[in-house]
């Protein structure tokens, strides 16, 4: 069976990655499994895409297989798309989610509710041997709330109700948050790309 390597050091994403794969015929991998030195990417592009694609392509010169990255993000309205690509190192390079939760809080401390909206971006690259197969985009709409609820998910999770739901997505189970996300979106659609390469 052909691998599939999940680009990410991120172990929440890759959690919710595994489990967004099941079903297509390849054996799913992380970093760690490969174990094969690959030079840190800068992840310096404008966009989601820039960012994914290049993490993508470049693991996949290095690594056999296919290779799978994601670049997401949170992009909220009223801070003209901040964070956007800078979501992992909102507050510094290295914040944890705390500290990146606290420096939005602040920053949207005087914007009133209903102008508090904001969309989960993630966009998927496909690649192997050097040669990019697709990307594909998810985006969940939202809105940003005034503390942090609940202790699921990761990153601005505790911040984030999505349009039509009363609950942060930290306060919903991981699976349902796997049906509804961005990334579930990205990658439903990469799948099929996937599928059709197979
Ligand atoms: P990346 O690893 O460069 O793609 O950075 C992704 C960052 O965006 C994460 O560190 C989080 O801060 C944020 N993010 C992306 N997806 C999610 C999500 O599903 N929930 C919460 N935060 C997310």
């Amino acid at each position: 069976m052909k691998q599939l390597v999940i680009a990410t050091t991120n172990s929440n994403k890759k959690k919710e990655l595994e489990k967004l794969l099941r079903g297509l015929k390849v054996k799913v991998l992380g970093l760690s499994d490969v174990n094969i030195e690959v030079p840190p990417v800068t992840e310096d592009g404008k966009t989601f895409r820039q960012n994914a694609v290049k993490k993508a392509l470049t693991f996949s010169r290095f690594i056999n297989g296919l290779i799978l990255a994601d670049d997401s993000g949170l992009v909220v309205e009223a801070l003209d798309g901040k964070p956007g690509v800078r979501s992992a190192r909102f507050a510094y390079t290295g914040a944890k989610d705390e500290e990146n939760n606290a420096k939005l809080l602040k920053l949207m401390e005087t914007i009133p509710a209903d102008k508090r909206q904001a969309t989960f971006v993630c966009v998927a690259a496909i690649a192997e041997d050097g040669v990019l197969l697709g990307t594909q985009e998810g985006q969940c709409k939202g809105s940003i709330g005034v503390e942090v609820k609940g202790n699921n998910g990761f990153g601005y999770d505790p911040l984030f109700t999505p349009d039509g739901y009363n609950r942060t997505f930290a306060e919903f189970k991981p699976a349902f948050k796997n049906r509804i996300s961005h990334r579930a979106e990205a990658l439903k659609k990469v799948k099929t790309i996937i599928r059709g390469y197979l």
